[in-house]
């Protein structure tokens, strides 16, 4: 056997990978190294990468700032713990991160994923209830088609039939699902769209922690964009029945919707707002939690006078040194024309599939081109279509979508989408 080939053994015999079954024939494409736009495969092919390793890339593979900052903090420590501890990387990015998002979010809670994240939110809001004296309110308002992560409490609000709540039912805390809005992004909210989360208030406020939602953007869940104004009536029905919001911005984080976060769109701010995914450009494993003075304060004075999470990583220092490093590479550049100039191209690229007989619907928002098609795909046969075309693109359902690295240029961006339509066109 040559060595690819024992890997791909030895891999298939021993290895899950994301939502995948032991033994199956969808394939895995063993990679060589990754650089710029460009992932290579073992076997030399090059392929242009349209999902940025699920939002987080944004600045390509094997950047030599990302490179240089993990190197630099790698001579200092790779790690240290964070109870009683601190460091600088922790403090600078934490400043930062309170700096860019919206003005009410002052404390910042590290975690190493973004379910974990959201596990950290949905705790918050719960321990702000308690100490607030309403230790009833323990349960969350959420979209259907949402996703928010894969441990117990993340998948509670995640979208009940994709995330088959059925089979973890004895588990899963039931919380309460509200019709994802009809109203597109750039419509206007109608009563008609709002009417749901209205009614869903209106009856459970008084168990209700908190309303939580991924803003403009549902990711996993359906790839879906709705009305900047929709957000905007979540926020002021929030006030209104004096519940928090918590925004999981871990996909639309840092430009990936043409603003810094998709909040933005309607200059609306959470009480507990998450990120993750792009935080450190791709390189490393960190999100964090970020709530407001009030909410921090409510928390610490209540019982039992702590907040209840504290990880073994917290914090890692060369996750947050890249971080940093991360944050500082987007802020430097004109992301803004850079992600305005994909969402052009995307749009072009793709007009295509619009009268395809097996496509419902294109949309593109930011650096985000979704093709929806009226059939789920088949994994084991597209995949390879993908490949021998160049690109790397991974379906799920319904959806062909891609989110390619800021950093891509016109060339490579109409290699994506060509290839994106020749494999559509061919299905
Ligand atoms: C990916 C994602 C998560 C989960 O993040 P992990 O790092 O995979 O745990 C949560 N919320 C949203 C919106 C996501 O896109």
């Amino acid at each position: 056997m040559t060595d690819t080939q024992q890997l791909l053994e030895l891999d298939k015999q021993h290895i899950w990978h994301p939502y995948s079954a032991m033994g199956s024939d969808v394939p895995v494409y063993p990679v060589e190294s990754a650089h710029g736009v460009r992932i290579k495969l073992t076997d030399g092919r090059e392929l242009i990468d349209g999902m940025a390793s699920w939002w987080s890339v944004i600045h390509g593979y094997n950047h030599p700032v990302l490179n240089e900052a993990v190197n630099t903090q790698l001579q200092k420590m790779a790690h240290v713990m964070f109870g009683g501890l601190t460091h600088q990387p922790a403090v600078e990015l934490a400043e930062l991160l309170v700096r860019l998002t919206p003005e009410p979010l002052q404390t910042v809670f590290f975690a190493d994923s973004g379910s974990v994240a959201v596990e950290v939110a949905m705790k918050m809001a719960i321990q702000y209830q308690h100490a607030r004296g309403k230790p009833q309110r323990q349960r969350f308002i959420t979209l259907r088609s949402g996703y928010h992560g894969d441990t117990f409490g993340a998948m509670s609000v995640c979208d009940p039939v994709t995330g088959m709540h059925s089979l973890f039912s004895r588990v899963l805390p039931q919380q309460i699902f509200v019709d994802a809005p009809g109203c597109r992004f750039g419509d206007a909210c109608t009563n008609d769209d709002i009417e749901p989360m209205v009614d869903a208030l209106a009856k459970h406020y008084s168990e209700t922690a908190a309303v939580i939602l991924e803003p403009i953007v549902q990711g996993a869940g359906g790839m879906r964009f709705y009305a900047a104004e929709y957000l905007q009536r979540v926020r002021a029905l929030c006030e209104e029945y004096d519940v928090l919001l918590i925004l999981d911005e871990i996909a639309t984080g840092f430009g990936r919707t043409g603003k810094l976060f998709a909040a933005e769109h309607a200059g609306v701010a959470p009480d507990i707002m998450c990120v993750g995914k792009a935080l450190t450009g791709g390189y490393m494993t960190l999100a964090a939690t970020l709530t407001t003075r009030h909410v921090a304060e409510a928390i610490s004075h209540g019982e039992p006078g702590v907040f209840m999470h504290g990880p073994t990583f917290m914090a890692n220092p060369l996750a947050c040194a890249t971080a940093l490093a991360s944050i500082g590479l987007l802020l430097d550049t004109d992301w803004q024309s850079n992600v305005r100039r994909i969402e052009q191209g995307l749009t072009a690229g793709l007009s295509a599939c619009r009268d395809m007989a097996q496509v419902a619907d294109v949309r593109v928002l930011g650096a985000i081109g979704v093709v929806e098609l009226q059939q789920p795909v088949n994994m084991q046969t597209i995949m390879p279509k993908f490949v021998e075309a160049g690109v790397w693109v991974r379906p799920f359902g319904k959806l062909v979508y891609v989110m390619p690295p800021y950093v891509m240029n016109n060339e490579e961006l109409q290699h994506l989408t060509s290839a994106v339509t020749a494999v559509v066109a061919g299905l």
